[in-house]
């Protein structure tokens, strides 16, 4: 039988590679990354109401939501999740409605898909509340008119992301570690760090390659020595607390610490837990960043979504 509600977890990404390789003629760029889901998360509960689609949006106790900057998440028809149920209605002549009740706790502007994965959600969840029965590939390409991530969110896991972040290959899950994410109480625009890089002068760039093969072997080492970001030049230049973050990461023994997307988040792989529970209370004490995260990998099927 049907339900007529769903709580579902929508889970943020970080990007292990991200390589842009050229700006195309209509402004989008073309990329080649390697996504990882990870164990933060945003909740989710949809209800099937008469009409309409009724939004509301909480915030976690540290997050904050200043009017008009980047970091505020809307409450109205602009919100992804809003967008995202306005299409699956439309699309579908769905003529009942949806209430949306969405907890943030992925932190906003911040380079983890936060936005995306919320919508990602909402078409898997009105899919199922629906009985729509349409199949992962039809969902990513409805997503994908809403952003870029949103079928990489749709699919979770460790992919390849190419296009515009929109042909996907799902690879073997990555190896399990310990997580720590970090992100400073500024948000970034991911417009302004897309525009203000110059794709043909990058110094260094992830080996992405390299990346798929170590991920295939199961090597951690591997990987890490293939990580690079081309965006975190832009960002860094703009907020030196990037710099500083990665730094106190590596300090505190991450065996690599990288921003995420466009940033600002910053996260740092261990391998020790201890260690990675050290620098985490570190951190969370420390005033470099209002929002830390002690996680790990998430894989589609471990987590049975
Ligand atoms: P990406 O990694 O895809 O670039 P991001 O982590 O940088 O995403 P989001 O958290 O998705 O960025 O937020 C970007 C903007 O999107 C915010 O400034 C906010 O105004 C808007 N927004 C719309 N819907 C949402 C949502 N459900 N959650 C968060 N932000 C949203």
């Amino acid at each position: 039988m049907q339900k007529d509600s769903l709580e579902i977890k929508a889970y943020a990404k970080i990007n292990l590679g991200l390589d842009v390789l050229r700006r195309r003629p209509d402004g989008y760029h073309e990329v080649r990354m390697i996504m990882q889901t990870v164990g933060i998360y945003d909740t989710l509960i949809l209800k099937k109401i008469e009409q309409g689609i009724a939004l509301t949006v909480s915030m976690s106790p540290d997050e904050t939501n200043p009017p008009g900057g980047e970091g505020e998440v809307p409450d109205n028809e602009e919100n992804l999740c809003y967008r995202a149920a306005k299409l699956i209605k439309e699309t579908y002549d769905i003529k009942e409605g949806v209430s949306i009740s969405l907890m943030k706790r992925i932190p906003v502007a911040a380079g983890m898909a936060g936005g995306s994965t919320d919508a990602a959600a909402v078409l898997k969840g009105m899919n199922s509340l629906f009985g729509l029965g349409l199949s992962e590939e039809t969902l990513q390409e409805l997503g994908v008119k809403l952003g870029a991530d949103i079928p990489y969110c749709i699919k979770g896991g460790t992919v390849l992301a190419e296009g515009i972040g929109e042909k996907l290959t799902g690879l073997f899950d990555a190896p399990d570690c310990f997580l720590l994410v970090a992100k400073p109480d500024i948000s970034v625009s991911t417009k302004y760090v897309y525009e203000n890089l110059k794709p043909d002068t990058l110094e260094s760039r992830p080996d992405i390659d390299g990346m798929m093969a170590a991920i295939q072997a199961g090597s951690l080492d591997g990987i890490l020595g293939c990580m690079e970001n081309v965006l975190q030049s832009v960002t860094e230049a703009k907020y030196p607390v990037i710099s500083s973050l990665k730094q106190q990461m590596e300090a505190q023994g991450a065996a690599k610490a990288m921003m995420s997307g466009s940033g600002p988040t910053v996260f740092g792989i261990f391998k020790e837990e201890e260690k990675a529970r050290t620098a985490y209370e570190t951190m969370y004490r420390g005033n470099l960043a209002k929002q830390v995260f002690l996680t790990g990998f998430v894989n589609p099927a471990k987590e049975g979504r």
